[in-house]
C-alpha cells in the first residue's frame, strides 16, 4: 500500500446524517446510502430518498468499493501551500450507482472510464477518508 500523504484535508466531523458513514470509515468499510422503501442507493447521506421521498428507512449499507473514474481534474496550484502538488480529484461513480467526489491516490495519470478500487488514508481521529487507485 502507498503511504498517504502527511498533509490530509480538513475533514469536518459527522453529524446525525453522516455518522454513520464515518463510523464505518474506522472499519475501512465503504457504504452507500439505501432506502428501505424503493431499494435506490444514494451517496452522501441524506434525510429523504432522492428517488421516492420516503423519509426515514434510509440505511448504510456495504458498497464494493469499485468503480469508474466518470470525470477528474488534475490540481497544480495548491489551496493551502503545505499541500503538495500535482493531485488529482476525481468524481469516481461507484458500481453501486452513486458517484464519490474523492482523490487518486498515489497521484497518476487516469482517464475517464478508468476502472478504480477504494482505499484509505487513516484520519488522526480514527476516521478514514476514501480514495482510489486504479486497478491493473
Ligand atoms: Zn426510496
Amino acid at each position: 500500500m502507498t503511504a498517504q500523504p502527511e498533509n490530509l484535508p480538513d475533514v469536518p466531523a459527522g453529524d446525525d446524517l453522516t455518522t454513520p458513514f464515518w463510523d464505518a470509515t474506522r472499519e475501512h468499510r465503504l457504504t452507500v446510502q439505501r432506502c428501505g422503501a424503493c431499494a435506490a442507493v444514494q451517496h452522501p447521506p441524506r434525510a429523504v430518498c432522492l428517488a421516492c421521498s420516503t423519509l426515514g428507512g434510509l440505511a448504510q449499507v456495504d458498497a464494493s468499493g469499485l468503480g469508474e473514474v466518470d470525470s477528474f481534474t488534475v490540481v497544480h496550484r495548491a489551496p493551502r501551500a503545505d499541500v503538495p502538488t500535482p493531485y488529482t480529484i476525481a468524481r469516481v461513480r461507484l458500481d453501486d450507482g452513486p458517484i464519490l467526489l474523492t482523490r487518486i491516490h498515489p497521484h497518476q495519470e487516469v482517464t475517464i472510464g478508468d476502472r478504480v478500487e477504494v482505499t484509505w488514508w487513516d484520519l488522526p481521529d480514527g476516521r478514514a477518508l476514501p480514495v482510489f487507485r486504479p486497478t491493473t
